[in-house]
C-alpha cells in the first residue's frame, strides 16, 4: 500500500486531510525560517537525537528525523549508545548536550532498553532544549496556558485542523486515549482552543455514546479500527492518531476508515494522514527553540 492511498482514493463523502502534503508545507516553511535565520546573521539551528541500542522501529524514526531535519537546513547529529548503556553514561551524554550551545533541540528516542529510567532520563533535559515537549517544565507550561514546547504528535494534530480551517472552539471535543505523549496534550491543546473536552479511556462505560455527542473525535488508542464509522455524528471531524500493523502487513488507524468516511464532514487517513505531521512538528519546535536561544524569537 503505498503511504496515501487512503488520501488519494477518497472520491466521495468527508474531505480527507492530507498530513503528508500538510506536512511537507510545514517543512517547507521550516526551511524557509531556517534561510531567514541564517540569512539574518543567526546560526544553523542545530538538532540532536540520542538513539540507544539498536530498536528496529526506533533505527527507522531517527533516520527519517534525520533525513528531514538535514533538508530543512539544520545542523544534524544522531548520539548512538549501545544497548547495555549505564543509566549514568545516557544522563552524561544529555547533560553534555544541554551544556552545548550549538545544540538547540534534544531528542532522547523512545523506548530506552530495559533497565533504563526514561522518566529521569527526559526530565534531565534542558527544558529549552526539549523539543518533544516531555519535560514536566513544558508540560506545566502547556497546562498552565504559557509559552513552551508542545509534544510533537498532538500539536500536528492542531496543525492539520489550522490549515484547513477547522476551528474546535465551542466544539464538543471528544479524545480516546489519554497517554501523556498524545491524549493529555492533545486535550489541553484543544482546551486552549476553548473547546468542550471530554477525554474518554479503557475504562469508559459507553465510548460510542461519547463519540455520537461529539463535534470532534481525536482517537489515540492503538486498536485497530475500533471506532465505527455508526459511532460517529454526521459531519463530525475525525482525526486519526493510531497507528496499527495488521498480520497483512498493511497499516490502519483506530477509526474504520471506509465507514467513518461517509459521516464525517472531514478524517484523517492511516496512513498519511497525523504520522507524517510528527516529524514536521519536530522541525517546527526546534526551529522556535533555536530562535529563542539565540534571542531571535
Ligand atoms: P498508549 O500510551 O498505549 O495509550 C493508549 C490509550 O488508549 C490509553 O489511555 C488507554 O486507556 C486507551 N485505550 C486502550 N484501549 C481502549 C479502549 N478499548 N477504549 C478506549 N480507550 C482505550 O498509546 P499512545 O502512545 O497514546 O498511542 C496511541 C496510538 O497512536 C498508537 O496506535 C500509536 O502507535 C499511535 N501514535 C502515533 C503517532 C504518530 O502518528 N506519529 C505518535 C504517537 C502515537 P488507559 O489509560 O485506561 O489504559
Amino acid at each position: 500500500m503505498s503511504q496515501d492511498s487512503n488520501a488519494s482514493s477518497a472520491t466521495s463523502g468527508a474531505q480527507i486531510l492530507d498530513g503528508k502534503a500538510t506536512a511537507a508545507a510545514v517543512r517547507a516553511d521550516v526551511a524557509a525560517g531556517v534561510d531567514a535565520l541564517v540569512a539574518g546573521g543567526g546560526r544553523q539551528p542545530g538538532l540532536t537525537v540520542v538513539l540507544v541500542g539498536e530498536d528496529p522501529p526506533s533505527q527507522v524514526y531517527v533516520r527519517s528525523k534525520d533525513r528531514a531535519a538535514t533538508e530543512a537546513g539544520f545542523r544534524v547529529e544522531t548520539v548512538r549508545m549501545a544497548a547495555d548503556s549505564q543509566q549514568a553514561d545516557v544522563e552524561a551524554t544529555v547533560r553534555r548536550l544541554n551544556g552545548d550551545d550549538g545544540v538547540d533541540g534534544i531528542l532522547v528516542q523512545l523506548p530506552l532498553p530495559k533497565g533504563l529510567d526514561a522518566d529521569a532520563v527526559t526530565e534531565l533535559i534542558d527544558p529549552a532544549k526539549d523539543v518533544d515537549g516531555l519535560t514536566k517544565d513544558n508540560i506545566a507550561r502547556l497546562v498552565l496556558g504559557q509559552d513552551g514546547l508542545v509534544p510533537c504528535t498532538p500539536a500536528g494534530c492542531i496543525e492539520i485542523c489550522d490549515r484547513h480551517g477547522i476551528s474546535l472552539s465551542g466544539k464538543d471535543v471528544v479524545v480516546i486515549g489519554r497517554s501523556h505523549l498524545v491524549g493529555k496534550p492533545f486535550a489541553q491543546l484543544a482546551l486552549a482552543r476553548n473547546a468542550t473536552v471530554t477525554i474518554c479511556h479503557s475504562r469508559t462505560r459507553d465510548l460510542e455514546a461519547h463519540c455520537r455527542a461529539a463535534d470532534v473525535v481525536v482517537a489515540a488508542v492503538g486498536v485497530t479500527e475500533l471506532v465505527k464509522g455508526s459511532w460517529l455524528k454526521e459531519g463530525a471531524v475525525v482525526l486519526d492518531v493510531g497507528i496499527n500493523r495488521g498480520d497483512d502487513g498493511k497499516l490502519r488507524g483506530d477509526v474504520e476508515f471506509e465507514t467513518a468516511r461517509q459521516r464525517a464532514s472531514a478524517i484523517t487517513p492511516v496512513p498519511g494522514g497525523v504520522g507524517p505531521m510528527t516529524i514536521a512538528m519536530l522541525l517546527a519546535n526546534t526551529l522556535e527553540t533555536s530562535r529563542r536561544r539565540q534571542g531571535r524569537a
